[in-house]
């Protein structure tokens, strides 16, 4: 996996809501789930998954997708643009949709997830596979040190 110069920067397709990354990334992924399909009117969803602490976002962003304190999708309210995602017992980490970032030259995506909902088609070079999302938060810690490694 290459790995990105820092800091990153990147911004909504207005420009309204800019963001910043000052850590190296935990983990990229792409989700094959529905709800990812649904949000990113997409085959799937691509993930930067970052430290809470290396990263900052300046401009308003509101809540939308299901609304759900579980999963919590945060979009800039002029473009509509998909920003970022907050996870309920993950706050310490934010996932940055990739598309989001200014340089992508550096990201690939190295887990998949929910290919049990996968297009047929839909074909990602991930290193590592998940048929449903990672049970539990040993599972994605181990990932995030797979990663790390690489
Ligand atoms: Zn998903
Ligand atoms: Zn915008």
């Amino acid at each position: 996996m290459n790995a990105p110069n820092l800091p990153l920067s990147g911004s909504c397709i207005c420009g309204s809501v800019q963001v910043r990354v000052t850590a190296p990334p935990l983990l990229t992924l792409a989700c094959h789930c529905r709800d990812c399909q649904k949000l990113c009117a997409s085959a799937y969803s691509l993930t930067v998954m970052i430290p809470a602490t290396g990263f900052s976002v300046s401009g308003e962003l509101v809540m939308g997708g299901r609304k759900s304190e579980g999963r919590r999708h945060y979009f800039c309210p002029s473009c509509m643009g998909f920003v970022l995602s907050r996870i309920e017992g993950a706050d310490t980490r934010v996932n940055l949709r990739a598309s989001v970032l200014d340089d992508l030259t550096w990201f690939a995506p190295f887990v998949e997830m929910m290919t049990d909902e996968r297009l047929p088609w839909a074909r990602v070079p991930a290193v590592r596979s998940f048929t449903r999302f990672p049970k539990s938060v040993e599972e994605v810690e181990a990932l995030m040190a797979d990663y790390l490694e690489r």
